[in-house]
């Protein structure tokens, strides 16, 4: 592809979603590829003068009044962005202090409700929740391991920024777009990505061939406006392994393509990430029917407080989590068949790539070349349908 190089790598991210005429523009064409991609179907208070009732305060013409204090000067006025920074970092702190009480999950991921779900802010250290999206609410105990893994990256990597897509509706349910997500449990991550000079770019939904590249194409019937992409490896495994550490065995699910997921097995030894780690995040990942080829699907376990609310679970249960439940006198509770009312509406790969209309010869290869890692029968893993 004859891309010209990215200057995408030198625009400021837009992490406030404001969308003048051009990035408007460029929303649509972003859409039109997105529809291409659909893969399943976030002045100082007064402080009291603390002066005591005086019992003689009847008659004070007859005192000598005390001198006044000199006045203060006012506060210079907070600049927007301290100011919204402070809030954020507020928003944080209360979220993170909640107890794993706070919120319920109800019924499975493919069939169920969010009780008292908390919304991930739109941004915050390290993260923005990926602009054009809705679903921002989730577990207590989903959303601070995202807000801590973020901010773990952004800590040992600083410069990228992880854009956290989707996990459910307010009170759960059916959402858009997505096969699962309906009981707070679900959330998609987009893989940090590179520019063509190496530099972080703020990510979007693009699909990742073998060699973790691919491209922004912006306009699919203009090949001069193609920006190539590739996975940020580094950042994208430092992610995974601060979720890990932050969700520890509730961590249930991650689904990747196979091929992504090599390449993540293989940074996180580069990276002399623990052996044990490895181990865990090679038994949690599958790649689904859809491919999951532009973000990481994480799914947590039911939080042991939500079994008795009704929280149920899709397969697998790993044998260490029937251990851990065990200890606490609990047993996972399976999830029965999802409703029809449950079924959310999806868009097939044909569907989509009809709706996206024409596109330039460069486009129509690459989805040509896909087709040989979507829906490719999953390796024989003990976890894996
Ligand atoms: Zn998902």
């Amino acid at each position: 592809m004859s891309a010209p190089p990215s200057s995408s790598a030198n625009t400021p991210i837009d992490t406030r979603g404001s969308a003048h005429p051009r990035s408007r523009a460029c929303l649509t064409r972003l859409t039109r590829f997105a529809l291409l991609l659909l893969l399943h179907a976030c002045g100082a208070p007064h402080t009291p003068t603390g002066e005591p009732i005086d019992a003689d305060a009847a008659t004070p013409a007859s005192r000598p009044s005390p001198p006044s204090p000199p006045p203060t000067p006012p506060e210079p006025p907070e600049a927007p962005e301290a100011l919204e920074e402070r809030q954020q970092r507020r928003e944080i702190e209360a979220l993170l202090a909640l107890g794993p009480a706070a919120t319920a999950s109800i019924g499975s991921p493919a069939d169920g409700q969010l009780r008292g779900g908390v919304a991930l802010p739109l941004r915050g250290p390290g993260f923005r929740f990926q602009p054009g999206k809705n679903g921002r609410h989730g577990t207590v105990e989903l959303v601070a391991a995202l807000l801590r893994a973020a901010a773990a990256v952004h800590t040992a990597h600083p410069g990228g920024l992880a854009t956290i897509g989707e996990l459910s509706l307010p009170e759960g349910g059916p959402i858009a777009g997505h096969g699962s997500h309906q009981a707070g449990r679900d959330v998609d991550v987009l893989f940090y990505l590179l520019g063509a000079d190496g530099a972080p770019i703020p990510s979007k939904a693009i699909p990742l061939d073998p060699a973790g590249q691919g491209a922004d194409y912006g306009d699919l019937l203009d090949p001069t406006d193609d920006q190539p992409v590739r996975i940020d490896l580094v950042r994208t495994w430092a992610f995974v392994e601060a979720l890990l550490h932050a969700a520890g065995d509730d961590l249930q699910r991650i689904f990747v393509v196979e091929h992504i997921r090599g390449l993540l097995l293989a940074e996180a030894e580069r990276a002399g990430a623990a052996p044990e780690l490895r181990e865990r995040f090679a038994a949690v990942t599958c790649q689904p029917g859809f491919p999951h080829d532009d973000h990481l699907h994480i799914r947590f376990f039911c939080a042991a407080d939500d079994i008795a609310a009704g929280c149920t679970e899709l397969d697998p249960i790993y044998p260490w989590q029937r251990e851990r439940l065990a200890a606490l006198g609990l047993a996972p509770v399976k999830a029965a068949a999802r409703r029809a009312s449950a079924r959310p509406k999806l868009t097939t790969h044909e569907e989509a790539r009809a709706k996206a209309g024409p596109m330039h010869q460069d486009v129509i290869d690459f989805l040509d070349r896909r087709r040989a890692w979507i829906r490719q029968p999953h390796p024989r893993r003990p976890y894996c349908r």
